[in-house]
């Protein structure tokens, strides 16, 4: 091999490391919790809706079911199942000015989710955090940021004071001390 490949190959395998650890650990800097404003939903049908207004695909990178995924049809066995959006390898499209460093987690409903989807939506969170190493003050609801206040958003319709102290009192009971 000569010089100028091997050189071409260490630059190669650099730039994939440093790719991989900027995605893997540092790029997440906060977890905007939104919801979608509608009594039904999954992924397929946020993703559908999401395209009609012109987006590649569904602009949340998950969702938390409440079990009615369309009008009329239920499905109680998949309520607070979390369903992936689209690809943390890619940026976002749920808060505008936030996506690039944030995770963005929609709860299907408009004001009254189960207590599965809240139960599922905490634990799931106290994961990213601790997998990102994300703080409780870096959790907000989708109205607590710029795009939020700019559009007059009330989403996730979710009092996110009481969230986050939701939060601190499961980390304190499940991983002793709250960070
Ligand atoms: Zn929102």
């Amino acid at each position: 091999m000569s010089r100028l490949r091997i050189l071409r190959l260490l630059v190669l395998l650099l730039t994939a490391f440093v790719y991989s650890l900027w995605h893997g650990n540092f790029r997440f800097k906060k977890i905007i919790i939104h919801c979608t404003d509608s009594e039904h939903g999954n992924r397929d049908l946020i993703n559908m809706w999401h395209q009609h207004r012109g987006w590649v695909e569904i602009g949340y990178n998950f969702v938390i079911l409440n079990g009615h995924p369309l009008p009329g049809v239920q499905r109680p066995w998949e309520n607070g199942r979390i369903e992936k959006g689209r690809t943390l390898l890619k940026d976002g499209a749920h808060a505008r000015g936030d996506n690039r460093d944030s995770i963005g987690i929609s709860l299907i409903g408009k004001r009254n989710f189960t207590e599965e989807q809240i139960k599922m939506i905490r634990r799931f969170v106290i994961d990213l955090m601790y997998r990102y190493n994300i703080s409780i003050d870096s959790v907000f609801g989708h109205y607590e940021m710029q795009s939020g206040i700019l559009q007059k958003k009330t989403c996730p319709n979710i009092d996110m004071h009481w969230f986050r102290d939701e939060l601190r009192r499961e980390m304190g009971q499940t991983y002793g001390k709250p960070i």
